[in-house]
C-alpha cells in the first residue's frame, strides 16, 4: 500500500469550504440554506474591477507572467504598504500569490524546518495550524478568552516562546473571533519578537472589516523594531469582494520574501496576469463601492448578533471586525437529538445543518469547541430566517434537566 506523508498527506479536508461546497450543493436541489459558513461576501466584484479583467483577457494577457506576480501590481501593494505604516516598502519586497492562502503557506515553508514551532493564539483561522503541520511544524496554541474579549496575554506568549520557536501568527481583525487586537498588545508583542528573534506574521485580509470606534492599525505600523522580522499578508478577496479571483500578496524583509518568490516559481509559476489587472484595479479605483459593502457588514452584525442573543442560553460577543461571530452554544453541547447525545460542536453544526437548514462551521475546527461560528456574509433577511430556524431546533433539544 502506498505510504502517504504523515505531514501535508494526513491533512483533513478544510471544513469552512466543505461546509460551504455541502450548503450551496442542498441549495442547488432547491433547498433554502442559510449560508452562515461561507467566509465569503455575497456581493459581486465590484463592475469597475469585472472590467479591468475583461479588458486585460481583450488585451491578451493570456501568457506566463513573472514569478513574483506584475511589476504595476508588485509596485501598487508596496505602496498601499508604505501608507498603512511600513515604512521603506518597496516592490521588490513584495509578493503576489494566488490568494492570501498561498502566501501564508509558501511563508511558512521557506521559513520551518521540521520540529520548528509556531505560536498561534486561539481560537484560530483552522488553516494555520493545517499549514504549520504540512510543512512539518508544530503549533504551540495560546489560548484567549471571550470574556476579555480574545485579546492576546503577551506574557502568555512569552511563556510559549522555547529555542525552537520560529514565528508567531497574528490575525487582526480575526477569523473566527472579529477581535480586533488593541495597540498596545501588538506593540508588545512585536518588542517580544524582536527580543527573541521570532518571526511575525500578521495575516491582515480583514483589515478594512474593522468598525468603529475600532480602528485598524498594521502591525507594521504598531511594531517598527520587528520589521526585519515581519510579514504582512493581505489580498483584495475579503474587502473587495474578490474570493474567486485568487490574489493576495505579502510584504516584508527581502531575504524572507525572494524565497518565497523562488518557492512560487517552482510551485505556482505565478498568479494570472488577468486577476492581478483586476486586482490592481481594486487598490487604484475609487473606494466607494468597498466601503459601501463593510457598512452592511455593520448593520448585518448588529441583526446577526441581537438575533442570536435573543435565543436561550446562547452568548454571543459583538466582535469589532471581520464578518464571523463565535457564540458560546456549549449549553446545547450537552443535550440531546432525538435520544442522541451531541457532545461537541461538530455535531451541533452538522445537525444544523441537516435540521434547521442552516450551514455553521463548528468551533472545533478553530480551537474553540464551545462554539460555532456564523459567517454574516449574507443578507439580513437570511440571518432573521435562519437563526428563527436555528433557534427552533435548538429549542426542540433535550436539556439535561438543571439543578
Ligand atoms: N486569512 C484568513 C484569516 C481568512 O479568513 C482567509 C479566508 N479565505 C484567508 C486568509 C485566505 O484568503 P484568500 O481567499 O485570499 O486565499
Ligand atoms: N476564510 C474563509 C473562511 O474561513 C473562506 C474559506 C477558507 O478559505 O477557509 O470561511
Amino acid at each position: 500500500m502506498m505510504q502517504f506523508s504523515p505531514s501535508a498527506g494526513g491533512l483533513a479536508e478544510s471544513q469552512t469550504l466543505a461546509i460551504t461546497a455541502a450548503a450551496k450543493r442542498m441549495k442547488a436541489d432547491g433547498i433554502d440554506v442559510a449560508p452562515f459558513a461561507a467566509g465569503e461576501p455575497d456581493f459581486l466584484t465590484p463592475d469597475f474591477i469585472r472590467e479591468a479583467g475583461i479588458q486585460a483577457i481583450r488585451d491578451g494577457r493570456t501568457k506566463y507572467g513573472p514569478a513574483a506576480g506584475i511589476a504595476e501590481l508588485r509596485a501598487a501593494v508596496a505602496e498601499t504598504m508604505a501608507a498603512s505604516g511600513f515604512a521603506g516598502m518597496t516592490a521588490d519586497r513584495t509578493v503576489i500569490g494566488a490568494g492570501a492562502k498561498p502566501v501564508l503557506y509558501f511563508g511558512l515553508a521557506v521559513l520551518l524546518e521540521p520540529g520548528d514551532e509556531v505560536i498561534i493564539p486561539t481560537p484560530c483561522w483552522l488553516s494555520y495550524p493545517k499549514m504549520v503541520q504540512a510543512v512539518g511544524g508544530t503549533c504551540v496554541y495560546v489560548g484567549t478568552r471571550p470574556d476579555q474579549g480574545y485579546v492576546i496575554d503577551p506574557d502568555a506568549v512569552r511563556a510559549a516562546i522555547t529555542p525552537r520557536t520560529k514565528a508567531l501568527i497574528l490575525n487582526s481583525p480575526g477569523n473566527p473571533t472579529g477581535a480586533v487586537q488593541p495597540d498596545d498588545v501588538q506593540r508588545e508583542l512585536g518588542r517580544i519578537a524582536a527580543e527573541h528573534g521570532i518571526g511575525v506574521i500578521s495575516d491582515e485580509i480583514y483589515e478594512h472589516m474593522t468598525y468603529a470606534p475600532a480602528r485598524f492599525h498594521s502591525f507594521a505600523e504598531l511594531a517598527p523594531d520587528a520589521h526585519d522580522l515581519t510579514l504582512i499578508v493581505n489580498g483584495v478577496s475579503k474587502a473587495y469582494a474578490m474570493t474567486g479571483w485568487r490574489i493576495g500578496w505579502g510584504a516584508g524583509p527581502k531575504d524572507w520574501v525572494q524565497r518565497m518568490i523562488r518557492l512560487q516559481s517552482h510551485a505556482l509559476s505565478g498568479p494570472p496576469d488577468i486577476a492581478q489587472l483586476a486586482a490592481l484595479a481594486a487598490l487604484q479605483g475609487p473606494t466607494e463601492e468597498r466601503d459601501a459593502m463593510c457598512a452592511r457588514f455593520v448593520e448585518r452584525r448588529t441583526v446577526m448578533c441581537e438575533a442570536l442573543n435573543a435565543i436561550p442560553d446562547v452568548s454571543c460577543p459583538v466582535p469589532d471586525g471581520a464578518f464571523y461571530v463565535l457564540p458560546d452554544v456549549s449549553a446545547y453541547l450537552e443535550a440531546s437529538y432525538e435520544g442522541e447525545p451531541i457532545g461537541n460542536s461538530t455535531k451541533l453544526a452538522a445537525l444544523m445543518l441537516e435540521h434547521a437548514h442552516a450551514a455553521v462551521v463548528p468551533g472545533d475546527v478553530f480551537e474553540a469547541p464551545y462554539a460555532v461560528r456564523f459567517s454574516y456574509a449574507c443578507s439580513q433577511d437570511d440571518i432573521r430566517k435562519g437563526i428563527a430556524r436555528v433557534a427552533d431546533f435548538l429549542a426542540s433539544l433535550q436539556r439535561p434537566a438543571t439543578a
